[in-house]
């Protein structure tokens, strides 16, 4: 139980630190191979200095550093990118420890055999594009090593038939992870895109095409904490239309759609691009003013009344009219949101209380 609980805080090392989930399984990943890498690499760098093979002991002692160092990185909170740093260090330390592998023949001249590890380990730490450039550079070296004449970097000796099959399957290995790791992120994107879109739809409402009411409250919140930040001005709308009902029992409640949804283009059309309005119920809308005092609001609310006043909304052969009443507050540096709303929803009680087809402003906090 002790030893499950320190081994996954062992793994989760600077996990909470990344921002997607690729980020934090890439970090989970680093650790994981990091700690594989330094622990093996340093016992068998003990093992190769008790033999006397002192290079290979130098060359396992740099490369358990480097796997270590790997994670030193992610532990350090200041840091930044520190997955990506580490990412190659495991990358570079793997790469080192092939280079000895091909060297050096490694057992009975098999050493070479690992360096399939390589390819799935850099396009998962570097991405198809840095992994692609590593791997390039690596295969590069390696062949520089393998064909130099002589084999004057070669402590082992390989079959020039060996060494070309080496290279080509090595290739071959390469570009299917090219591919893999290309489809894998086409998929990634492509699933991210789906899930923004779903997450964007979830905001809007079907019918009238504005914001819906948690669209709306998110909105609310981002504005309330600048408008607090910056000091300013901030105004809500609260509106509804008059006799709805008497529109849905004369002409069908899908008329009544269309109204809504006639309205609310009709309000869009009408606001700056900064100012939001959602529909918030079901005949009811709730506009976000920034950088508007109550007496601007008042104006806008005021234009807003009389265009939908001057619609002729149809019915077959019918025209008939329908107006909206208004009201208009703007927040105070002590409201709550809610507070705001139930103040600008007051005002719209008292325009329908005074006859509907009006704006009233509650502009009791303003001085
Ligand atoms: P008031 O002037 O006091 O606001 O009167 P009203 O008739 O507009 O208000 P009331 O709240 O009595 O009725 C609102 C009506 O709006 C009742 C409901 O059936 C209708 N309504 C709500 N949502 C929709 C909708 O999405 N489509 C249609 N067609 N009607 C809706
Ligand atoms: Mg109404
Ligand atoms: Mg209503």
């Amino acid at each position: 139980m002790i030893f499950e609980q320190a081994a996954r805080a062992y793994l989760n090392t600077g996990v909470s630190r990344g921002k997607d989930p690729e980020t934090k399984q890439q970090i989970l990943v680093a650790n994981l191979f990091g700690f594989i890498g330094y622990s093996i690499t340093f016992v068998m760098t003990i093992a190769a200095f008790l033999r006397g093979d002192n290079v290979l002991a130098w060359v396992l002692l740099t490369a358990s550093i480097i796997f270590f160092s790997s994670r030193l990185i992610l532990i350090n909170q200041r840091v930044k990118n520190s997955h990506r740093i580490s990412g190659s260090l495991v990358t570079a330390a793997l790469m080192l420890l092939m280079f000895y592998l091909i060297y050096s023949g490694g057992v009975e001249g098999t050493g070479p055999l690992w360096i399939y590890v390589v390819p799935p380990v850099a396009f998962f730490f570097g991405g198809l594009r840095k992994g692609t450039r590593n791997l390039i550079l690596f295969i590069l070296a390696v062949s520089i090593v393998l064909f130099l004449p002589d084999d004057k970097l070669l402590n082992a000796s390989y079959s020039f038939e060996f060494k070309s099959r080496l290279l080509y399957s090595f290739l071959t290995v390469s570009l299917l992870f090219a591919f893999y790791e290309y489809s894998r992120r086409k998929s990634y994107q492509l699933s991210q895109e789906i899930s923004r879109k779903f997450e964007s739809q979830a905001r809007i409402d079907l019918l009238s095409n504005l914001l819906n009411r948690r669209g709306m409250s998110d909105r609310l919140y981002e504005e309330y904490t600048r408008s607090k930040r910056h000091h300013s001005n901030m105004s809500l709308i609260m509106c509804d239309i008059d006799h709805f009902k008497v529109v849905n029992d004369k002409y069908g409640h899908h008329i009544g759609d269309e109204v809504i949804t006639q309205i609310a283009a009709s309000f869009k059309q009408a606001l700056r691009q900064h100012d939001s309005v959602a529909r918030w119920g079901g005949e009811e809308y709730l506009f976000l003013l920034t950088e508007t005092n109550s007496h601007q609001a008042q104006q806008l609310a005021e234009k807003l009344r009389s265009r939908i006043e001057h619609i002729d909304f149809t019915y077959s052969t019918q025209r008939f009219k329908v107006t909206v009443s208004m009201g208009v507050y703007q927040m105070t540096q002590h409201d709550t949101i809610e507070q705001g709303i139930s103040k600008a929803d007051h005002c719209l009680y008292r325009a329908k209380q005074q006859g509907r087809n009006q704006v009233i402003v509650d502009d009791s906090a303003q001085t």
